[in-house]
């Protein structure tokens, strides 16, 4: 056990999708004080730059599939410079609670009795309906929304998810990591019962200057995807919501 009048703190940060606006103050003031930043490539490195000069950067997660360190060493990496007393920020891109491995973080560091304190962050689907302009929730056509991840955990995607409720589900989806996966997640939403002509909306690089929409449908959409060659990061809306534009 280390000795926690010696030790640092450890700080799970969400930066927001992007724009270096939408970091919150409590964030900018995390990253003041810290002694090594931790952050993920598809953070804006404008927002990094709120730490001191003096603060070391280690940039992480070039690729989900093809990480610069993996999840296990970047606890312990955290953990280790704590315990020897810095100030660690672990700075992720939208909200850490969101596809963000925060479950196996904050276990860890609770087993090793170093502080730490999560910082919200804007999650970048709820960025991207808002700057869209697509509420996701509206009295007349969606009561709910569901932040669905599109990842496929081995080669059995439909055993993942339930997609028999996700059809049924009575408000807008929000898919995560979904863009190689279009096809799949699509056909079987289809395949439960959810209409070919649902809207949906696909948003790369949301809030960056490079932000495009595009507007098709569930029938669609993984033709779309290939035909304007649409890569990560993308979000994928989809229910009435996404006709709204
Ligand atoms: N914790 C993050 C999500 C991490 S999972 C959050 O709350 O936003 C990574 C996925 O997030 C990407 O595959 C993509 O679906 C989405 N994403 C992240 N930044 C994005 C952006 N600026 N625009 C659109 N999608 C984004």
């Amino acid at each position: 056990m280390n000795d926690a009048s010696m030790s640092g703190k450890i700080f799970l940060v969400g930066a927001g999708p992007g724009d270096p606006g939408l970091i919150t103050l409590r964030g900018v003031e995390c990253l003041r004080q810290a002694d090594l930043v931790l952050f993920d490539y598809l953070v804006n490195p404008q927002i990094v730059d709120h730490a001191p000069p003096s603060a070391e950067r280690v940039c992480l997660h070039r690729h989900a599939r093809d990480p610069l360190m993996s999840a296990q060493s970047v606890i312990a990496r955290m953990i280790a410079e704590a315990e020897g007393g810095k100030t660690v920020v672990r700075l992720k891109g939208g909200d850490p609670a969101v596809f963000g491995h925060l479950a196996e973080e904050m276990a860890a560091i609770k087993a090793s009795g170093i502080a730490v304190e999560v910082v919200p962050g804007v999650t970048a689907g709820l960025a991207a309906a808002a700057l869209a302009g697509m509420p996701i929730t509206c009295s007349r056509y969606a009561s709910a929304v569901a932040l669905v991840t599109g990842h496929r955990r081995g080669d059995n995607m439909a055993s993942d998810l339930d997609y028999a409720a996700l059809a049924k589900f009575p408000g807008t989806l929000i898919f995560y990591m979904g863009v190689g996966t279009a096809a799949a997640w699509s056909t079987s939403l289809m395949r439960e019962g959810k209409p070919a002509t649902t809207a949906v909306a696909v948003v790369q690089r949301s809030s960056w200057p490079d932000q495009t929409v595009v507007c098709c449908t569930l029938g669609t959409v993984a033709a779309v995807i290939a035909e304007h060659r649409i890569a990560p990061p993308a979000v994928i809306l989809v229910g009435d919501a996404a006709a709204s534009r």
